[in-house]
């Protein structure tokens, strides 16, 4: 992706705008990522496939995710089509994490 794109990005997660980015065109226009990745996973849960499973892929997931990887958004090798399902699941995990981390913060800004 180009300079300005990336600034962009970048931009937006530090202000917290996040929904702005997966309105750019480049992620959710007619060619942009989020439809050539469920054309490449052939709208198809790639969890589940995983499990032998066949469930209907409704989200696309950011394996390394915009806050940290912005460069990566568009990146059609960090996205991965799932179901609705697998997608929390993914985040409960991811979240699960994060949240002890902010804990820990707290308790020394408290403290
Ligand atoms: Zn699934
Ligand atoms: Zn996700």
């Amino acid at each position: 992706m180009d300079n300005k794109t990336l600034q962009k990005l970048i931009n937006w997660t530090r202000e917290g705008k996040t929904y702005r980015c997966y309105q750019l065109n480049q992620w959710r226009g007619k060619n942009g990522i989020r439809n050539q990745a469920l054309a490449r996973d052939r709208y198809e849960c790639q969890d589940c496939a995983k499990l032998g499973k066949y469930s209907k892929a409704v989200e696309v997931h950011h394996i390394k995710e915009l806050k940290t990887h912005p460069h990566l958004f568009l990146n059609l090798d960090n996205v991965v089509c799932l179901c609705k399902e697998c997608h929390n699941k993914r985040h409960d995990r991811d979240q699960r994490g994060g949240s002890k981390k902010i804990k820990k913060f707290e308790n020394i800004e408290r403290w």
